[in-house]
């Protein structure tokens, strides 16, 4: 029986990594919402719950770190886990990965088969026990 597709949320605010991303994840069983800024991608989660997030650290106004406390703050939506797009060198949060409500981190340029790895893995892809 084919699994429902999950749905990703993808908060980014370049364009062609935006594409990058989400045509590898339509390669994938997955859904796209895509949104531009934090407070766009904050509106998307209260609308859609999405099962996964990808949230770009650097974003135009608020960036991807406050968005993803302020989503974990949320009693609806903190179970969601939230993955950090970070471009490479730049992933420095001031504080341990554990802190910041983030469940993991990919560098761009994503690595494709890695990438899909990493979101599978976090959406539980692998059957359990
Ligand atoms: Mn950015």
């Amino acid at each position: 029986m084919p699994a429902e597709p999950k749905t990703i949320l993808v908060v980014e605010d370049n364009e062609i990594s935006m594409k990058l991303v989400v045509a590898v994840l339509e390669l994938g069983p997955y859904r796209t919402l895509t949104a531009g800024d934090a407070e766009s991608g904050i509106r998307l989660a209260r609308e859609h719950f999405p099962d996964l997030i990808l949230m770009d650290l650097k974003l135009p106004g608020m960036d991807g770190i406050i968005a993803t406390a302020i989503l974990k703050t949320d009693a609806t939506l903190k179970h969601i886990p939230v993955i950090a797009l970070s471009g490479y060198g730049s992933l420095d949060f001031g504080e341990p990965l554990g802190e910041t409500g983030f469940s993991g981190f990919i560098t761009k340029p994503i690595d494709v088969r890695s990438f899909l790895e990493t979101i599978s893995g976090h959406l539980g892809g692998t059957p359990g026990p």
